[in-house]
């Protein structure tokens, strides 16, 4: 993806002043815009593809410099939309710039500018909001990171019990009901006692791709424990829920998965369970368990209901 470039906002009322900045920034590769008075200065601050750094005349018509950084400050935009503020001052008193800082400005320059200062203080301005965007994607990982589980790349046990937590509020919300499911592969521990924990893991890798590839976009799953899964299955009756859990028991049981050239055969047992207003996640959970439990002592390779038949 090509990076966007750095976009500069130059809000001055005095044409030569703006003009000079205008022509100093774009000699230095920067992507300009340029505002006549607070209020324009303002409007472009706010565009959804606006400035990543914004040069403010201290008294301008409409909005003062000063005033701009006070109200960007004061809405605590996300971190995401931060405009890095340098306000350009004819006032170089000690108090002054004590109030220009406080506004929420991150830096000043006195007028008339020095260009070589100018770049300088600019570059540090777009060292920062680069270091800070490195910030956010790195948080962004670690985020994601947090939420998966290592194995298998699907959500871990924390992250599906939260999904099912707003999945349930939004099928409330909507009076619609979604079904939660338990996989539990059928004597996985042979697995690893006959060909040995890798074989297993490989095994387990190749199930959650096969589960993936034969739910319905808008299901999700995640590990619950070692070889059990929870899957989501919103806006479902029963029967819809039941030819989803058929294709994932089918799809497994369909052909072996593969370590190497091992071919090793499983199959997989669910329960599950329909939402209802006066059962929580927990209750859902324990439902869909005992379906499970249910379906382990029918003879595995086969999907129960909680409740049902
Ligand atoms: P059942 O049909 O009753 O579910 O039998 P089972 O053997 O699948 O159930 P059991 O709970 O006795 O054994 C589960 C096994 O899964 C034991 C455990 O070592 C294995 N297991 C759990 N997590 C992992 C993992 O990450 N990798 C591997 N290779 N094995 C795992
Ligand atoms: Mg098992
Ligand atoms: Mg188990």
């Amino acid at each position: 993806m090509a990076e966007s470039p750095f976009k500069v906002l130059v809000a001055d009322d005095d044409p030569i002043s703006r003009r000079l900045l205008e022509h100093s920034l774009a000699k230095w590769g920067y992507e300009v815009v340029s505002a006549g008075d607070g209020d324009e200065a303002w409007k472009l601050l706010n565009d959804p593809n606006g400035p990543n750094l914004a040069i403010l005349d201290w008294v301008m018509p409409g909005l003062d410099g000063d005033e701009i950084c006070r109200r960007m400050r004061a809405e605590q935009r996300p971190i995401t939309n931060y405009v890095y503020a340098i306000l350009l001052t004819s006032r170089d008193s000690k108090e002054d710039l004590v109030n220009g800082i406080e506004s929420g400005a991150d830096d000043y320059i006195a007028k008339p500018f020095d260009p070589q200062e100018l770049r300088v203080r600019v570059r540090a301005g777009q060292r920062i909001c680069e270091l800070q965007s490195e910030l956010i994607v790195a948080h962004e990982t670690l985020r994601k990171l947090a939420m998966q589980d290592q194995l298998t790349g699907i959500l871990n046990r924390g992250a599906i019990l939260e999904r099912l937590e707003c999945e349930l509020s939004r099928s409330r919300r909507q009076c619609r009901s979604l079904t939660v499911a338990l996989a539990d592969i059928d004597h996985f521990k042979a697995v690893n006692d006959t060909h040995g924990h890798q074989a297993g893991d490989c095994v387990l890798q190749q199930f959650v791709r096969r589960v993936e590839s034969n739910r319905r976009l808008y299901d999700s799953i995640g590990r619950y424990g070692g070889e059990e899964f929870l899957i989501i299955i919103p806006e479902t009756d029963q029967e819809s829920a039941r030819v989803v859990l058929e294709r994932i028991r089918k799809a497994v049981a369909d052909g072996p998965m593969h370590y190497g050239d091992i071919p090793i055969a499983i199959t997989v047992s669910l329960g599950a369970t329909i939402s209802r207003p006066d059962l929580d996640v927990d209750a859902l959970i324990q439902a869909a368990d005992t379906a499970l439990y249910r379906a382990k002592n029918a003879g595995r390779n086969r999907g129960e209901f909680w409740g049902g038949t």
